[in-house]
């Protein structure tokens, strides 16, 4: 078979102009508003966060393999997930899913600390190298099941999922402040979609909003086999 011509590996400028683009185009010219997201998605090199060989395609607004069978997120679900965490700089976040790391670098681009943990041991090592050299100190990601959360660091101002729980994982609930969000894509009943919900903790309990469909790979481990 002939092998495929490589194609010319775009320069720092012309990704940096590509990244601007996306960011007008389908960020700010869709919903997202929030100045400081804006910001952050301009910052973050997305390029450096996908595999070399797709670098051409990483200001797409499209998801991307990482790996392990595993994606980098579409940038405006990223920006909307965000946005929909209500952070301050002084915020203290949780993610569950590190992945390749990119979405961390977002909420480190608008919050204070940002505690990440990744069940897959490849992409934790792979993506802890990455931040690190790409000097993003105030993110801290860990090796585990984030079922569990991360409850020395707890509380948080705001936990981000991205991977799609079959329900709310309401012991992580514990581990948010009163008045402030879970976001997370949920398996729908149907169990052939998932739906963006937000939670936010209340003095009681909780409330949960109904967002819209989204595509993520399952969470794995204890959520599977534990019932609520
Ligand atoms: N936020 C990532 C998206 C990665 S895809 C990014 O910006 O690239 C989802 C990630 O969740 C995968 O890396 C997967 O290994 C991880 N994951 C799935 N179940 C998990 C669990 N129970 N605990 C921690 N990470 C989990």
């Amino acid at each position: 078979m002939a092998e495929k011509p490589h194609l010319p590996v775009p320069s720092e400028e012309e990704q940096e102009r590509r990244r601007f683009h996306m960011v007008e185009e389908d960020l700010a010219g869709r919903d997202i508003d929030d100045e400081a997201v804006l910001d952050a998605m301009r910052s973050v090199p997305r390029h450096l966060f996908v595999p070399e060989r797709l670098r051409d395609r990483a200001y797409c607004d499209g998801p991307l393999p990482i790996g392990e069978g595993q994606t980098i997120s579409q940038p405006y679900v990223v920006a909307s997930m965000t946005q929909l965490l209500e952070l301050a700089p002084s915020s203290k976040v949780l993610e569950i899913g590190t992945g390749s790391g990119y979405q961390a670098a977002v909420l480190a681009e608008i919050a204070a600390e940002v505690y990440s943990v990744e069940v897959i041991p490849e992409l934790y090592g792979a993506t802890t190298r990455l931040l690190r050299e790409l000097g993003y100190s105030n993110v801290h990601v860990t090796l585990g099941d984030g079922f569990h959360g991360w409850p020395e660091k707890a509380p948080f101002d705001g936990i981000i999922i991205t991977a799609a729980a079959p329900r709310i994982p309401e012991q992580l609930i514990e581990q948010l402040r009163v008045g402030r969000h879970m976001v997370l894509p949920v398996v729908t009943m149907a169990g052939w979609t998932q739906q963006l919900q937000r939670v936010t903790r209340t003095a009681k309990g909780y409330t949960v909003q109904k967002l819209y469909d989204v595509r993520f790979v399952p969470m794995r481990g204890e959520i599977d086999r534990r019932q609520q």
